[in-house]
């Protein structure tokens, strides 16, 4: 057998053909009006592109003040504010692998795609998890979960505030928390499409954790994500006896550098001074303006659609605003739509993970009345082409009207 082996005689490894970025990336560039990431702020693109060091006086006054800002924005007094290089799932990860570990229970409320994720990620450490599944396009049921409560003990209770898959707003989510509260149980909630464009008073409502990412709610750069424990979470953090199976995500570690000015491992600093402007955007527009922004100019968009000849997946009170899920009429290709908006308009929105329907988001920088007016334009030009009947003219005057207060 041996005598088969021959030896290698590799010629040496060449560079690859150049193939310069300019010739990959469309002239201009397209707009960003899908399920995220978002288009940022140009303070936020030039912080993006700064290098600093990860340690030191300059970063400790960048790290204060990032969390400054995002007590304001999640609303909470907790000091137990930390940043995560990675996307809003890492996030998720974090929150979950510092809260579950074998032998604890875990309740996940699942709407679709991102809330089963919480599920996925409990099993993965070992939680006993159980699954209230919620019916599609529905939001979860205060008095489901209140009978799961009543039956068993749950450590943990996981659930989203709005559902990006399927555009669904859970809105009985105070009234959840307060029901898991109750029974001694601790909620961690995906706030990664929302934070900062609905409400959600993390101390008032009694939330234990908040996790989001940086590319939607909050119209920064994806890669960084930031969640706040609150004292009791920290409190069961510092008392678990099960050991941590992650290293990078260990809140306890990640306190180092996020409370300590020590070393965890190399920041994503870039991405922290990006967040910076961002939260920093945040906290000069202040809340109640943005989320009355958020508010107009997704309702304006929904007006418009539905005035048009579409129609929506979600009835309200349950239709998300963050993001909007658009159902594509029979006949047209979704596909088709897509590929006409980007090519023609210039406009890039999202599909759905297989839901028949096409999703524009409404986070940040997309609820601006230019972006809105340009995406709804798109949409209604590329579904006629498509060969939806519609009356596009009349969606664009309904359009100006529900736009005329925003700015
Ligand atoms: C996008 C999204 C996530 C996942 O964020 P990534 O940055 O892609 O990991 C989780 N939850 C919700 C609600 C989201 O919209």
């Amino acid at each position: 057998m041996l005598e088969d082996v021959k030896p290698l005689h590799t010629p040496p490894q060449l560079p690859p053909e150049d193939l310069p970025l300019d010739k990959i990336l469309p002239d201009e560039p397209l707009l960003l009006m899908g399920a995220g990431p978002v288009p940022v702020p140009s303070k936020v693109a030039a912080a993006n592109s700064v290098v600093i060091n990860h340690l030191g006086d300059t970063m400790g006054t960048i790290i204060e003040r990032v969390k400054l800002m995002a007590q304001y924005v999640f609303q909470t007094r907790s000091r137990h504010v930390l940043g995560v290089a990675g996307p809003g799932s890492a996030a998720m990860e974090m929150a979950i692998s510092n809260l579950v570990w074998p032998g604890r229970r875990v309740l996940c409320v699942q709407n679709g795609l991102f809330s089963s994720r919480f599920a996925e990620m409990a099993r993965r450490v070992g939680g006993e998890t159980t699954v209230l599944n919620v019916p599609l396009g529905q939001p979860a049921d205060p008095e489901a979960v209140k009978a799961l409560l009543a039956q068993e003990r749950f450590d943990v209770v996981t659930l989203v505030q709005g559902e990006t898959s399927c555009t669904v707003w859970n809105h009985a989510l105070p009234e959840i928390c307060q029901l898991a509260k109750a029974r001694g149980a601790q909620t961690i909630v995906d706030a990664v499409c929302t934070l900062s464009t609905m409400p959600l008073p993390m101390d008032e409502w009694g939330v234990d954790v908040v996790v989001t990412g940086g590319q939607k709610g909050l119209s920064s750069i994806p890669g960084v994500s930031l969640l706040v424990f609150s004292n009791e979470a920290w409190e069961s953090i510092e008392n678990r006896s099960a050991p941590m199976p992650h290293w990078c995500l260990d809140a306890r570690l990640a306190r180092e550098f996020w409370q300590n000015k020590g070393y965890h491992y190399t920041a994503p600093v870039s991405g922290i001074l990006a967040l910076h402007e961002a939260l920093r955007l945040i906290c000069l527009e202040t809340l109640p303006a943005r989320f009355e922004r958020h508010r107009l100019c997704s309702k304006a968009l929904q007006g418009a659609i539905l005035a048009m000849g579409l129609t929506l997946f979600v009835d309200e009170p349950a239709r998300l605003n963050s993001v909007v899920g658009i159902n594509v009429p029979e006949g047209v290709d979704a596909n088709a739509v897509l590929k006409q908006m980007s090519s023609r308009y210039r406009v890039e929105i999202s599909g759905a993970f297989g839901l028949n329907l096409v999703r524009i988001g409404q986070m940040g920088e997309q609820a601006r009345a230019h972006n809105v007016l340009r995406a709804v334009h798109a949409l209604g030009m590329s579904m006629q082409s498509a060969g939806a009947k519609l009356d596009v003219p009349t969606g664009m005057a309904e359009l100006e009207r529900g736009l005329a207060d925003a700015t």
